[in-house]
């Protein structure tokens, strides 16, 4: 019973009144009261350290939204101790029982929807449409997992018959997997990595982001509801506590973040020395390509979608356009009217298109790329909106220098740069010249023009004219998110299905007849 993805950030209703209302109560509430700082999870005990990390309200400074106990090295050491503990039994739980655990998590979940999207859209500012999204991918990415796994019948296949002998493909979870969760999606990436783990049989230690302490956290909380005890624990913190859980004899690691962190990650060896699995999926500088045959109104509406849903805040979203020359003043004007349709505010605000960047430190930089722009191009559009909070209006920029590093680096925010040129020989070519490689959308009329998009465009999760986002919006089980290049470490990715694999390690097993 999966739904259907929503894309539409063009819109910000919710389409249900009893949802808007739930929605609205919950995040009054949220704002309202004092958060207790959640504990460290070890081994099924609670924990406080004393030690605590608080997160305001990125549209109203001082307002405290999460809060957590932070681990020190020792607890680092014995949750992941206890995880290992955990891993035996969990690994001999019969796979379908797993599943069941984790569908009854789901249900539960999904009892709460109005209460876990006001709290991810009270801790990150996402607008109610992007939370009350996020939250429905979870019951989604639950669901698709689940089934892998059952329609995979655990990923153990009878291999050919030889001699007397029966022969069988067998597949083992590694045991204790760190998961290591960013602050964009604190429910549903969380989720991702953790279910994929735990329904393949192994045990985890998250790591939630500091800039999100309570979304993931609590979240985790029902999972935990429906687990033995060792089998989900919990580390809050920031960049140590993920260093240090690195440096652990963990099994394996799940990431989702910059590849700044997540190259550090693949580089860091385990105390035995011995290869595990690092399962990273990392960031981007995801083109748009607009060729002179696009239909410039679908172009248009899909990379606005792409670039400023989430304000910009998606390792999947259109950070460039690259378009024919002939076609690209009014591929911008037509850009700048779907920009101009965009409301920015807060959440609370039925009508918000988009709400802030999550903290002082990224509207710094945007400040800063701003700055550039305008010095070494031109901005078109956009720019910080005059209230408190980090708002900002989603920004074009055109005319920067080929190569300029604001069309090379990952900058995560709502900040869009249009490169003109020549042909499509260009154009893909200036579409690949970055050293990541996530998400690429193609506008063309030209089937020829396609045909040489698939075969060359340097990105795992492609798109073909498509207006409902040109770069983003992918789903559990409709898309599959995998990053080449600099953008993962494994060339297989989430959502999709060859996901889980990448969790277990591989055994033949052969009886003698
Ligand atoms: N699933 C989201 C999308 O395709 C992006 C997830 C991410 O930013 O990591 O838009």
């Amino acid at each position: 019973d999966m739904t259907e993805p929503t894309v539409n950030y063009a819109s910000s209703s919710l389409g249900d009144d009893a949802l808007e209302a739930a929605f609205e109560e919950a995040l009054r509430a949220i704002r309202a009261e004092r958060p207790a700082p959640q504990p460290l999870v070890i081994g099924g005990e609670e924990l406080h350290t004393g030690d605590v990390i608080v997160r305001e309200d990125p549209c109203h400074a001082g307002v405290v939204i999460g809060a957590a106990h932070v681990a020190t090295t020792e607890d680092v050491t014995r949750a992941v101790a206890a995880a290992k503990t955990a891993a035996g039994p969990w690994r001999r739980t019969p796979y379908a029982e797993r599943v069941a655990m984790l569908r009854a998590a789901r249900e539960d979940i999904a009892q709460e929807i109005a209460y876990l999207s006001a709290v991810v859209s009270a801790e990150t500012g996402k607008t109610r449409l992007e939370a009350v999204g996020e939250a429905t991918e979870v019951l989604d990415m639950i669901a698709h997992y689940c089934d892998l796994m059952i329609e995979n019948d655990g990923y153990c296949a009878p291999l050919k018959p030889s001699g007397g002998d029966t022969n069988f493909d067998v597949m083992v979870p590694y045991g204790a997997f760190a998961v290591i969760s960013p602050f964009n999606f604190p429910v549903a990436l969380s989720i991702g990595m953790m279910v994929a783990a735990l329904v393949t049989g192994n045990t985890v230690v998250l790591k939630p982001s500091d800039k999100t302490p309570r979304s993931t956290a609590e979240i985790a909380a029902i999972l935990r509801r429906h687990l033995p005890a060792g089998v989900l624990n919990v580390l809050n913190g920031g960049a140590g506590v993920g260093q240090a859980l690195a440096k652990s004899d963990v099994d394996g690691i799940a990431f989702t973040g910059s590849a700044h962190v997540g190259w550090e990650l693949v580089a860091t060896r385990s105390p035995s020395g011995l290869p595990r699995p690092v399962l990273a999926e990392m960031g981007g500088q995801n083109p748009a390509i607009v060729a002179a045959s696009a239909d410039l109104e679908a172009a248009a509406q899909g990379i606005v979608r792409s670039a400023f849903g989430l304000s910009g805040q998606k390792c999947s979203a259109c950070r460039r356009v690259v378009v024919d020359r002939r076609v690209a003043d009014d591929l911008i004007d037509a850009l700048v009217r779907e920009t101009e349709k965009l409301v920015v505010g807060d959440p609370l605000d039925r009508d918000s298109n988009l709400g802030p960047v999550i903290d002082d430190s990224i509207a710094a930089r945007i400040d800063e790329a701003i700055a550039t722009a305008q010095q070494d191009g031109r901005v078109v559009t956009g720019g910080r909106i005059d209230r408190p909070g980090n708002f900002f209006a989603p920004i074009i920029v055109t005319d920067l220098p080929l190569g300029h590093r604001l069309t090379r680096e990952e900058l995560f925010a709502p900040f869009l740069a249009v490169t003109a040129v020549d042909d499509f020989d260009a154009a893909l070519a200036e579409a690949n010249a970055v050293d990541y490689g996530l998400s690429a959308g193609v506008f063309t009329g030209e089937q020829a023009e396609i045909d040489r998009f698939l075969d060359e465009i340097q990105a795992g999760v492609i798109y073909v004219n498509r207006a409902a986002g040109a770069t983003t919006g992918a789903w559990p089980g409709v898309q599959s998110f995998c990053g080449w290049k600099l953008s993962g470490s494994t060339g297989k990715g989430g959502l999709g299905l060859w996901y889980l694999p990448g969790f277990m390690k591989e055994q033949s097993r052969t009886f003698a007849g």
